[in-house]
């Protein structure tokens, strides 16, 4: 670890952990470490607070705490809506979701694909947004589920979830949306929104990694995905991660404090920064429509560039972003979400998402303005598309490219060892 100071705009990824939450989960570490199940006070005194914590997550959504399941993350919770529906009724073999879900849908679509259910993938437009009629006329009498999410975590786009509910309820359908993207940001009321099952994750609202709830709406049935202990009402078995669920809690308070920040300060600080980009480096676009949108989420089209290499001298400057490619065993694939709004592979290499959280501030701003117009000019200057050629002499971007890739699965290797104690 070095002590570069971090700028970090990648906050759709994950979020820093709030010392607030970290102060409410220690004494679950320290202290109170009891098994909540256990029949003796010094375990099943944690119990009250786990329901403390699920009372907390509850009124973020507006549910009731008994609506709550806690799981791993927000893939655990997405699998558990999508298998529960199709383990109620056999002669349901279909699931309707969009191409633009995150890889804990799409993959898990893909996995069904291959045991021989039908999985509809509907497609979306240039601006990233769905034609509603077409996910009614793609309901099925054999639909077991639609799984369509909430706000993009690439583009930030949203979809109409209280739209994309009525047409499910009308149609007798089980209807589940991902709104791991949206605590803090969007006002998440279940009752207006009438969906079955809607999933979050904690470490996009500065909380720990490995926890997440599922909201399954009351009288909604429900077949388990993890089976084991009696956890959660039946509904999630394994042993409470305590410290955790806690500092959910505490998230969950923190995100509806700072939501007007959310949508005033840091809404302005995006548009700042997506403006200032779009006047100032040629050949950039915003990819996904403007309005309706996640406050805090740009996703910008770098004409000429690969958003890799990007990406690399930015991290040289201490800046976190993410392109919208998902990065596999070291080969670019572009991203799915951008290849489904029709946008070309070769533009699609070149873009990068920003996104923004309630620690970011005016100056790291400016200081991710100062570096990005530089590095695309020394990046397009270099470029073999570029008309403008590398100056003789310069080192070659592509073969220290290669080298940064090298050091980090050297780096990735050693740490694998290391965790493997090799
Ligand atoms: N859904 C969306 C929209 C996400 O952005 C993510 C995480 O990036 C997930 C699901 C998966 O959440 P987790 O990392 O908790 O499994």
């Amino acid at each position: 670890m070095n002590d570069q100071k971090i700028y970090y705009f990648d906050n759709n990824a994950t979020t820093r952990v709030a010392p607030e939450v970290i102060d409410a989960m220690v004494p679950f570490l320290r202290d109170y470490w009891g098994n909540p199940s256990s029949a003796y006070a010094f375990g099943n005194q944690v119990a009250k607070h786990i329901e403390a914590a699920r009372t907390k997550v509850a009124a973020l959504i507006n549910a009731d705490p008994k609506e709550v399941v806690f799981t791993s993350c927000g893939t655990e919770s997405n699998n558990s809506a999508i298998h529960s529906a199709l383990s109620q009724n056999s002669n349901k073999r279909h699931v309707l979701t969009t191409a633009v879900e995150h890889s804990a849908n799409i993959s898990y679509g893909q996995a069904l694909q291959r045991q021989g259910y039908e999985v509809t993938f509907l497609p979306v437009d240039s601006d990233g947004s769905l034609d509603l009629h077409l996910l009614e006329k793609s309901i099925r009498a054999d639909t077991a589920i639609v799984s369509v999410m909430w706000a993009n975590n690439e583009t930030g786009v949203l979809f109409p979830v209280e739209e994309i509910a009525a047409i499910c309820r009308s149609k007798g359908v089980l209807y589940h949306t991902d709104a791991v993207q949206t605590p803090g940001k969007l006002k998440i009321d279940v009752k207006s929104i009438g969906a079955d099952f809607l999933s979050l994750s904690a470490h996009k609202l500065h909380a720990p990694k490995g926890i997440g709830l599922l909201y399954i709406k009351r009288r909604t049935p429900y077949h388990p995905y993890v089976t084991g202990g009696h956890q959660e009402r039946g509904r999630r078995g394994g042993t409470e991660n305590v410290a955790s669920i806690v500092g959910f809690g505490r998230a969950a308070e923190l995100a509806m404090e700072h939501f007007r920040e959310v949508n005033t300060r840091i809404r302005g600080l995006r548009d700042r920064l997506e403006e200032t980009i779009l006047k100032t480096v040629p050949h950039t676009l915003r990819n996904g429509a403007s309005e309706p949108r996640l406050p805090n989420t740009s996703n910008i089209a770098f004409d000429l560039v690969e958003a890799e290499a990007v990406l690399m001298l930015l991290d040289q400057a201490g800046i976190c972003a993410s392109s919208g490619s998902a990065c596999t065993t070291g080969s670019l694939e572009p991203s799915h979400v951008l290849t489904a709004m029709g946008i070309q592979p070769s533009r699609a290499k070149g873009c990068v998402r920003l996104s923004l959280g309630i620690y970011n501030t005016d100056e790291e701003v400016d200081y991710l303005l100062k570096h990005l117009g530089p590095v695309i000019s020394k990046l397009r200057s270099s470029s073999p598309s570029s008309p403008v050629q590398p100056p003789k002499g310069k080192p070659d971007l592509a073969a220290k490219r290669q080298a940064h890739q090298k050091s980090r699965s050297e780096a990735a290797e050693e740490m694998s060892e290391a965790s493997l104690g090799g």
